[in-house]
């Protein structure tokens, strides 16, 4: 099997000056078509470290991808540490040169000196062409790999890729085919997903399982690899069963999609609607419902009662209630839900009171304490949660546990 590694170039990517994207893009779009990436090295603009980071990518992979440092400003010396590495010279390409100039004739600019440099790449090598702009990319091939230079920016990165590259990688990597297929979980941490999973997640197992978490969504990530499309994609499914069978309603959805996504879905089929009442959330769980599109086929209503008098006067909470139990209560969370589905004249609604923090604890009710309730026809079910993380993550994660306590409640 071919296997790649990834060079990023730019002092900009050391800085943190640019978050690189361009990795990312490249890992993906390669798995994709059945080359895993192995490693990925970045540098900044400096021959020598550029060269080592050819050496150490060379043992690593046999197809090797830099990006960035193309540019026709003293800066960018990709061009110079590409021919070192391949011990061979620049040499001016006269098509090349044409080339850059036509790119700025056809902009009616004149071309200025500088750019004559990206004419010129390592003795033997072959340019790429880049119609985004006026590096060109370089591929040679030495000792059995592939090398290939791509420019920094992303647009002309991932044109170049598509056009140029791909071409040349179906002959130099044909026979091996992978299927990705990704599941998402919700209600389970990584580890008791793990534990769920045992043997299946194994290291070195074909389909690769692996397993990433963001703010309460687990995704599962199946990568079958096989001769074939057809067989690695057989893989794929078998292993999609065996974990739908271990984690069950923990499964929520495939691919990219989002538990708004999923529980707008139900709703939308079962022309059902919804309102929701937020506290501590102030927003975010309308935020999420309303990001998808179409989303006023099921959402009506959303309140942001922040303070004692919003709740009582926009939904009808009792203020006796609140004297009570605090703001932060099952009861309160109740009554906002009722009172949101009463008010908005709903199928459903879901109410959410809580403590986002860093202030505002109490010995009983610590930060991240957060009630959810979810009003229907059935009932009202209240949930008692305790969240940690920060604010950001607090409202975040209580508002997405809402949208599942929404959707296990929905399949009844
Ligand atoms: P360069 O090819 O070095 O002239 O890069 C041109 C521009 O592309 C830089 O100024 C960055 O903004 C951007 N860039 C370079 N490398 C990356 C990367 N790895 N990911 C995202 N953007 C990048
Ligand atoms: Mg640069």
């Amino acid at each position: 099997m071919k296997r790649a590694s990834i060079i990023s170039i730019g002092n900009e990517l050391l800085s943190g000056q640019t978050v690189d994207t361009n990795a990312a893009n490249l890992g993906e779009r390669l798995l994709s078509i059945g080359i895993p990436v192995v490693s990925s090295y970045t540098t900044g603009d400096d021959i020598d470290s550029i060269i080592r980071s050819f050496n150490l990518a060379s043992s690593d992979a046999d197809l090797i991808f830099a990006t960035g440092g193309l540019g026709p400003t003293d800066d960018d010396v990709t061009r110079q540490a590409f021919a070192k590495f391949l011990s061979t010279e620049l040499q001016l390409q006269k098509e090349l040169l044409q080339k850059i100039q036509n790119f700025f004739i056809s902009r009616n600019r004149q071309m200025p000196s500088k750019n004559k440099v990206q004419a010129y790449i390592p003795a033997g090598s072959k340019a790429l062409a880049n119609n985004l702009g006026t590096a060109p990319g370089i591929m040679a091939e030495a000792k059995g790999k592939l090398l290939i230079a791509l420019p920094g920016v992303p647009s002309e990165m991932k044109q170049m890729f598509e056009e140029s590259v791909l071409p040349e990688l179906q002959r130099f990597a044909g026979g091996q085919a992978v299927v990705i297929r990704k599941l998402k979980c919700f209600g389970a941490g990584e580890s008791n997903i793990a534990e769920l999973l045992g043997p299946l997640m194994q290291r070195g197992r074909n389909p690769l399982i692996n397993c990433t978490a963001s703010c309460g969504v687990i995704t599962l990530t199946i990568t079958a690899t096989a001769k074939d499309k057809d067989k690695a994609q057989q893989m794929a499914e078998k292993d999609e069963k065996s974990l739908r069978n271990k984690l069950g309603e923990l499964v929520y959805g495939t691919e990219d999609q989002t538990l708004a996504e999923v529980v707008g879905e139900k709703l939308a089929q079962q022309k059902k609607t919804i309102a929701v009442a937020e506290s501590c959330t102030g927003g975010c769980l309308a935020k999420l419902l309303t990001d998808i599109p179409g989303a006023s086929r099921y959402f009506t209503h959303g309140w942001v009662t922040y303070s004692n008098s919003a709740k009582t006067s926009e939904l009808g909470v009792p203020a006796h209630l609140i004297e009570k139990h605090g703001s932060v209560s099952e009861q309160v969370a109740q009554a906002m839900a009722q009172g949101a589905r009463k008010r908005a004249g709903t199928a459903f609604a879901i109410g959410v009171t809580g403590i986002a923090g860093p202030t505002g604890a109490s010995e009983q009710k610590p930060v991240g304490l957060v009630y959810i309730s979810v009003d229907s026809d059935n009932g009202c079910e209240t949930k008692r949660f305790i969240f940690s993380g920060g604010r950001g993550t607090i409202r975040l994660r209580a508002a997405q546990t809402a949208l599942n306590m929404f959707r296990l409640k929905m399949r009844y």
